[in-house]
């Protein structure tokens, strides 16, 4: 008999998913289910990314590419930078990669020994601890709180340094909060001298001020991006890591071992989506933002609380303690009684158990619905 390993029995599985295949199954017995527990967005990708993606196979352009990513994507990558940021970066530092996952993993990879520690948000994105264990290092959890808006104090990180921290985790803005990271935090923990890992996926989705780099602090940072939330792109699977330059050589071993490379047409629709689908995001940034405000003022009118208003992403993060301690059993029981999806706070990180994630990458139509629902469920209780 083959055995299975440690390190795969080990890993935890997304606790979203558990509750998106029983919503699911309901659907299939003929419950209509509500989904506000997906963190994905609900367009489809724009026209002009598809139409170069037809056009790059219509070239034949089906082949693997250079493992760090076609050269002309690279660059594009390098001026999106230097527009939206005015941060210099080099086609030497950048990889591209089958998604910002697989960039996650790769990191990881290289910066952590077994028995390394890693400092991270809780709450957090729950693959964070999930890839750090699997290559043996220690996740060690940095308590956020509401009334900051869940953003990490710096004096929090500096006080759970040791000799073993490799690097600090960041993720502005955040899964599963919709909060960003105040410029000024930023710049304190760029400060406290860790290499910084900077999950940048969400940036472009926001509904203030922008999101600011890693790259505007400090060069100890590796930046972590993808085309899956701003570009409605999650199936096209592509991001990259910006990287200081000694690193790009180590991560393009891993690369060209586990991976080879990106899917090429994907990077061909993400020359595009750099160079043409601006328009495109504007639209879908001002729908998300009407939504946002929706879902806000309902979720506010319900009694939940919310004392720092998110302002990114497309997630609110709430406390509902006052309907049910474990929130596994909550985020089920209204999916069973008002047939609405959430996701469970407690896959983000102990300290928000009790907590649920409202994501709003959903029609108006049917958020309106979801929380008509909840507000039933609410009001029964
Ligand atoms: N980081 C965060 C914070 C995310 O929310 C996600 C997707 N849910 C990812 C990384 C992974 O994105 P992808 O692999 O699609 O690029």
């Amino acid at each position: 008999m083959a055995r299975i390993s440690k390190r795969t029995l080990d890993i935890p599985p997304f606790i979203v998913m558990d509750i998106l295949e029983k919503a699911q199954q309901m659907e299939k017995a003929g419950r209509d289910i509500v989904h506000l527990e997906i963190g994905e967005p609900d367009f489809t990708t724009p026209q002009c990314i598809c139409d170069a993606a037809v056009k790059a196979i219509a070239r034949g352009e089906t082949h693997y590419t250079h493992s760090l990513g076609l050269p002309a994507l690279r660059e594009a990558i390098c001026r999106h930078h230097q527009q939206t940021y005015g941060v210099a970066v080099v086609p030497e530092q950048i990889l591209v990669s089958s998604g910002t996952s697989p960039a996650l993993f790769m990191i990881f990879a290289a910066l952590l020994e077994p028995g390394d520690e890693i400092i991270l948000s809780d709450p957090h994105y729950p693959c964070y601890p999930n890839f750090a264990r699997f290559v043996g290092a220690e996740p060690v959890f940095v308590r956020c709180f509401e009334e900051d808006g869940f953003q990490l104090r710096p004096d929090d990180i500096r006080k759970a340094i040791t000799s073993r921290t490799r690097a600090v985790v960041i993720n502005s803005p955040a899964n599963p909060t919709g909060n960003l990271l105040a410029p000024e935090r930023m710049e304190e923990i760029a400060a406290l001298g860790l290499p910084v890992v900077s999950d940048e996926i969400y940036h472009g989705l926001v509904y203030g001020p922008p999101a600011r780099s890693i790259l505007e602090f400090t060069r100890n940072a590796f930046v972590l991006n993808g085309f899956s939330k701003r570009y409605a792109m999650t199936g096209w699977r592509l991001g990259y890591i910006i990287a200081p330059p000694e690193f790009i050589r180590p991560l393009q071993k891993i690369q060209q071992n586990l991976f080879i490379s990106a899917g090429s047409i994907s990077q061909w629709a993400g020359l595009a989506a750099l160079e043409e689908a601006e328009a495109d995001v504007r639209k879908m940034v001002e729908i998300y933002d009407k939504r946002r405000r929706y879902m806000i003022e309902r979720i506010q009118k319900m009694g939940f609380q919310l004392p720092v208003e998110p302002a990114g992403a497309f997630y609110l993060l709430v406390n509902a303690r006052h309907l049910g301690e474990k929130s596994y059993d909550l985020a089920f029981e209204i999916l069973e009684k008002a047939g609405v999806g959430v996701t469970p706070g407690i896959d983000f990180g102990a300290h928000v158990e009790g907590y649920l994630r409202f994501s709003y990458a959903n029609h108006l139509d049917r958020i309106e619905e979801g929380l008509d629902r909840l507000e039933r469920f609410v009001g029964a209780r």
